[in-house]
């Protein structure tokens, strides 16, 4: 997935388009695969008055377990990537921002992992509400009550009957 920018750069082609097929089958995130299938990485690089620009798309679905209920997650992530591409090592150094591409060259696997690694929440959820599992009954608490109140104290229950 390398691609040479030299020509785009040189507005031999302007824009360029791309479109490979990624795979993150072997990427863990905390020690776990959270993309198992093929996905695809779509884009193009365009100068710009001078500027190289990466404008793309990353597609995937992610395919686990909820980090808080344990049911599975399995749904289609797609992440924005945009960077500026400079073939001066030292103006890369400078700016976090921008994307060194030595001798003209950019590899787009590269920057679709570091996208990936960046932009996926450390916390993976089925749903930002999830209630996940009680520890005391374990009642999946997206789905049933907790059965925890059952072991409260007689004497607690009759003061709530107050209330
Ligand atoms: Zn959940
Ligand atoms: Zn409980």
């Amino acid at each position: 997935m390398v691609i040479s920018v030299k020509e785009v750069l040189a507005e031999i082609v302007n824009p360029l388009p791309f479109s490979f097929t990624v795979d993150f089958s072997d990427l863990e995130f905390f020690g776990r695969v959270l993309f198992p299938h093929p996905g695809t990485f779509t884009g193009k690089v365009e100068n710009r008055a001078g500027v190289l620009r990466l404008l793309g798309e990353i597609s995937l679905t992610m395919d686990t377990t909820c980090d808080s209920c344990g049911e599975k997650v399995k749904r289609a992530v797609t992440l924005p990537v945009t960077h500026v591409l400079t073939l001066e090592e030292s103006a890369a150094e400078k700016d976090d921002e921008l994307i060194f591409c030595e001798d003209g060259k950019l590899d787009l696997a590269d920057v679709a992992a570091d996208t990936l690694v960046l932009q996926t929440e450390m916390r993976i959820l089925c749903k930002p509400d999830c209630k996940g599992v009680c520890f005391g009954c374990g009642a999946k608490l997206n789905e049933e009550p907790c059965r925890c109140e059952k072991e409260i104290d007689p004497r607690f229950e009759a003061l709530r009957s107050l209330l």
